[in-house]
C-alpha cells in the first residue's frame, strides 16, 4: 500500500499495533500514512477521500492513541472524548465495530448511537463512562435533548462522510453539534466531494486544517471490469434475473434508485428463486441489519440496494455491482464500483442502460476518462409482451439447456461475448456469461 512508512514508524501504541497485526494489514494506506501524523499532532484535517480508501483506520488510530496516552483521572458517564458523526445507521455500526477491533486490546470504551431502534438501551449504555460515540445525527441531538449524553468533554470530532450527511440534509443538526462542543477542539472532516457546502462547514468548523487527498481508489482500477448492456427499461428485471441465475453469480449487490424499484426488483428475484433482499431507508432497522448479515455470511446472494443505503457499506471484495439504473450524479457511479476489486481481487461491474440513460453515461464515461465496454448477452430471450400483463415482472425464463445463444439484444459497438466473461470465483459455467 504505501511503500515507505510502517505502522511502527507511525509511533502508535503498542496495543494498537497488536490489533493492526491482528487484522493482518501489513503498511498503513496512502490516507492512513498522511492523516495519522497531523491526527496524532493534534492539528485539523480536511480529507479527500471515500470508502474503500481505509480512512476509518486513518482517524480512528490516532484517536485511540491520544486516548491511551493522555488518560483522564476521573471518569464520568455519558461524556466521551472523541465524537465520530455518519450519515446512515450502517456507517456508524461499521465505524464502531472498527473502532472496537482497533481497541481490542485495550479498555477504551465506545459506543454505537442511531435512530430507528428502541432509545433505552443507548440511555442506558450512556449511563457508563464512554470514550468514543459513533452516531447519527438525529439520534445524537435526541439524546443531547433528554441530556443522557454531555458533548463538552469531546476533545476530537470527525465528521465523516460529511457530503453525504449534506445530502441527507444534516447540515442544521451538525451545526447544532458543532455549537454544543468545546472551543479548543480538534476536528476531522472526510469527504468524498467537494462542493462549496463542504467548504463552507469546513471554513466554520476547522482552523487552519492540513488538506489531504488520496485518488479514489479503483477509479481507474484494473481490477474491475467494466461493462455495460444496452437493453429497455421493460426487460431490465428480467435481464437481471437472467444474468444472475446463468452466470451463477453470488454476492451481487445491485442497485436501484428508488425504493419502490429496489423492493419490485427483490420480489422479482426471489420469485425466480434467488435468495434477495432490497436494503433501502424505509425498511426497519432490523430488516436492514438482518439483510446486510445474510448477505455478508453469504445467504442472501443478491442485495437490491438505493445509494443512499449502500453507501458506505463495508462488504469486503465484494465480486459483483450491476447497475440497474445509472446514478443521477456520476460521482456515483465510482463509488457504486468502487465495491469491487477491493484488497486485490478482482471485480465486475455492470450497468443496465437504456435509452434515456445516454446522457447520463456519456457523463459517467467523462469522469472516468474512459468509454464502458458494451457487451451483449446473447442467450436473454426478452419475455413476449403479448403475454406479459402491462407493468408486471415477466415470469422466470427458465434457463437454457444447453447454453446456446438465442437473440441479440445489443446493439451499442459490442465486443464479442467472449468478453462477457466473469472473473468467476466458484461454479459452474452455464452460458455465455460464465
Ligand atoms: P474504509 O475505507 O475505512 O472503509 O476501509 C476499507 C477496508 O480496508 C476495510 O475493510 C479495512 O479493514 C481495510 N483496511 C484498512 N486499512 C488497511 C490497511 N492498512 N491494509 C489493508 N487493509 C486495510
Amino acid at each position: 500500500m504505501n511503500n515507505n512508512i510502517t505502522f511502527a514508524s507511525l509511533a502508535l501504541a503498542e496495543p494498537l499495533l497488536r490489533a493492526i497485526n491482528d487484522s493482518g494489514y501489513t503498511s498503513p494506506t496512502p490516507i492512513q500514512a498522511q492523516a495519522i501524523p497531523h491526527v496524532l499532532n493534534g492539528g485539523d484535517v480536511l480529507a479527500a477521500a471515500q470508502t474503500g480508501t481505509g480512512k476509518t483506520a486513518g482517524f480512528t488510530l490516532p484517536i485511540l492513541h491520544q486516548i491511551l496516552t493522555q488518560p483522564l483521572k476521573k471518569l464520568t458517564a455519558g461524556r466521551p472524548r472523541a465524537l465520530i458523526l455518519t450519515p446512515t445507521r450502517e456507517l456508524a455500526a461499521q465505524v464502531e465495530e472498527s473502532v472496537r477491533l482497533y481497541s481490542q486490546h485495550t479498555k477504551v470504551r465506545s459506543l454505537v448511537l442511531f435512530g430507528g431502534v428502541n432509545i433505552n438501551p443507548q440511555i442506558n449504555a450512556l449511563r457508563q463512562p464512554v470514550d468514543i460515540v459513533v452516531a447519527t445525527p438525529g439520534r445524537l441531538l435526541d439524546h443531547v435533548g433528554q441530556k443522557n449524553i454531555d458533548l463538552s468533554g469531546v476533545e476530537t470530532i470527525v465528521l465523516d462522510e460529511a457530503d453525504r450527511m449534506l445530502d441527507m440534509g444534516f447540515i442544521r443538526d451538525i451545526r447544532r453539534i458543532l455549537k454544543l462542543l468545546p472551543e479548543q477542539r480538534q476536528s476531522l472532516l472526510f469527504s468524498a466531494t467537494f462542493s462549496d457546502e463542504i467548504r463552507d462547514l469546513a471554513r466554520s468548523s476547522l482552523r487552519n486544517p492540513v488538506e489531504i487527498s488520496v485518488a479514489p481508489r479503483n477509479t481507474t482500477s484494473e481490477l474491475i471490469t467494466q461493462e455495460l448492456v444496452q437493453t429497455e427499461q421493460r426487460h431490465k428485471r428480467d435481464l437481471v434475473s437472467h444474468i444472475i441465475r446463468q452466470s451463477g453469480w453470488h454476492q451481487v449487490l445491485v442497485f436501484c434508485r428508488t425504493k419502490h424499484g429496489a423492493n419490485r426488483l427483490a420480489e422479482k428475484l426471489s420469485k425466480d428463486g434467488l435468495s434477495a433482499a432490497a436494503l433501502h431507508g424505509n425498511k426497519s432497522q432490523a430488516a436492514r441489519t438482518r439483510a446486510l448479515a445474510g448477505f455478508k455470511s453469504g445467504k442472501i446472494a443478491v442485495l437490491v440496494a438505493t445509494d443512499i443505503a449502500a453507501r458506505g457499506l463495508d462488504i469486503d471484495q465484494l465480486p459483483y455491482v450491476i447497475n440497474f439504473e445509472l446514478p443521477q450524479v456520476a460521482e456515483d457511479y465510482v463509488h457504486r464500483i468502487g465495491r469491487t476489486g477491493r484488497a486485490g481481487s478482482e471485480g465486475r461491474a455492470l450497468s443496465l442502460v437504456d435509452s434515456t440513460e445516454t446522457k447520463l453515461l456519456k457523463a459517467i464515461e467523462r469522469l472516468i476518462k474512459r468509454p464502458i465496454s458494451p457487451i451483449e448477452i446473447t442467450d436473454f430471450i426478452p419475455p413476449d409482451p403479448s403475454t406479459q400483463p402491462a407493468e408486471k415482472p415477466a415470469p422466470a425464463s427458465r434457463p437454457r439447456r444447453d447454453g446456446s445463444a438465442a437473440r441479440k439484444n445489443s446493439t451499442r459497438r459490442p465486443r464479442s461475448t467472449q468478453n462477457a466473461r466473469p472473473r468467476r470465483s466458484s461454479g459452474t459455467a452455464p452460458s455465455n456469461l460464465s
